[in-house]
């Protein structure tokens, strides 16, 4: 069977959908793939606590037009509460004179301590050996202007306000099939059940998906980080929509965030991913003052959170324009490989042909 669609957009993450959402005002027909929906922002379920509960506070760092779309009457629930606590003497080494992600934070920053120490337990030794030029590229546009421009985090009712905003306009035309290959000459693409042909894809998928589905050879590494993290129920109803980090080099916690009021997330320092639990929740009490014992609920690794650098820009400029002469457009976090916010993705990347969009699907 070969389905025949004008947009067809690989994922089904915030980007896809929100791209689907753009498109789709526009007059576009579009189509996702992929299985599952919403990415990492997908929600998960604790008996604990009843219903389901997104685990992930987005933020935008400047003020996104997303954000005033949605419901302004609980804007101002969702504050972001920025607890800096015991901040105590460090020492870290900084590798000489090597160029590398510390020196960078050492030249640039007039206070650089504490971005120092939260971006070593935010991505240990990777600081040291690579300059992670994707994290320079967010600090200089969000935070070396002055402090962020914006402060608004956190959750509603224990749901991103991203995810909100995308649930909202359920249901989403979408084919629910893997991606297995891409013939980017011919614009088809093929999943299990039968073939795609479109006229402008949407890869919205890690990049390293790209040279599984296509022929295309790897020019450039890749470097990245990950994230661990705890899920505590707590007895007791906590502070919903806190969230505070950690400046203590020696803590295994890195940041902490209430999604609900019986819920606490922890995101492990880099360095402290074997932590035992039971240790990290007694520390966690500790840390925010709790009289309850806190119980260990689950356990959530994902391993690639941070795109951070690749070591050969002038190769990914040339595939990506290469890519573009094709109609394929890599959009969202993952597939940019640009450590960029959602509300940073450009949305409009293919508005400019929309106006005469007639497109229909058909089946050959
Ligand atoms: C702790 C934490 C904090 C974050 N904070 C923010 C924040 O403040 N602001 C913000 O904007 N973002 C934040 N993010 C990132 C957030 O997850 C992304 O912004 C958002 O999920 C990006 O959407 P996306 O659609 O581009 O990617 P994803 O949500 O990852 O979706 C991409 C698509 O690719 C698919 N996919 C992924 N891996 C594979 C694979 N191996 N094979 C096939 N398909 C695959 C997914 O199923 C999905 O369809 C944070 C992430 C973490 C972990």
């Amino acid at each position: 069977m070969t389905l025949r669609i004008e947009y067809l957009i690989a994922g089904t993450g915030p980007a896809a959908m929100m791209h689907c959402l753009h498109l789709q005002e526009s007059g576009a027909e579009v189509l996702m793939a992929g299985t599952g929906m919403y990415g990492q922002l997908k929600p998960v379920m604790y008996d604990e606590i009843g219903q389901p509960v997104n685990l992930l506070p987005i933020f935008p760092v400047i003020e996104s037009d997303l954000w005033n779309k949605m419901d302004p009457h609980e804007n101002s629930v969702n504050q972001l509460t920025l607890k800096k606590i015991n901040h105590r003497e460090f020492s870290l080494p900084t590798n000489g004179s090597q160029k590398n992600y510390c020196r960078y934070l050492i030249e640039n920053e007039r206070n650089f301590d504490i971005p120092y120490i939260l971006s070593y337990k935010q991505f240990g030794d990777l600081i040291f050996d690579h300059q992670l030029t994707e994290l320079q590229k967010k600090l200089t546009r969000n935070y070396n202007s002055g402090q962020p421009k914006f402060f608004k985090a956190g959750f509603v009712n224990g749901l991103s306000p991203y995810y909100r905003y995308l649930k909202s306009h359920e249901p989403y035309p979408v084919i629910q099939e893997e991606i297995k290959s891409i013939d980017i000459s011919n614009k088809i693409a093929f999943t299990k059940g039968g073939a795609i042909r479109y006229e402008h894809l949407i890869f919205t998928e890690p990049l390293p998906k790209l040279y599984e589905y296509t022929r295309i050879r790897k020019t450039f590494n890749l470097i990245h980080s990950g994230a661990k993290f705890l899920i505590f129920y707590c007895g007791k109803n906590l502070p919903e929509n806190h969230l505070w980090y950690c400046c203590d080099i020696r803590s295994n916690i890195y940041r902490t965030f209430v999604p609900q009021k019986n819920l606490i997330v922890v995101q492990l320092s880099k360095n402290s991913w074997n932590s035992n639990p039971e240790k990290v929740g007694t520390e966690l009490q500790k840390l925010l003052s709790l009289e309850d014992a806190l119980e260990h609920l689950d356990t959530k690794t994902f391993h690639g959170c941070y795109p951070l650098d690749v070591t050969d820009y002038d190769s990914k400029n040339e595939l990506f324009l290469d890519l573009k002469r094709h109609n394929f457009h890599l959009s969202g976090r993952f597939s940019e490989w640009r450590y960029i916010d959602l509300h940073e993705v450009d949305f409009n990347v293919t508005s400019k042909n929309n106006a005469h969009l007639k497109q229909i699907v058909t089946f050959d």
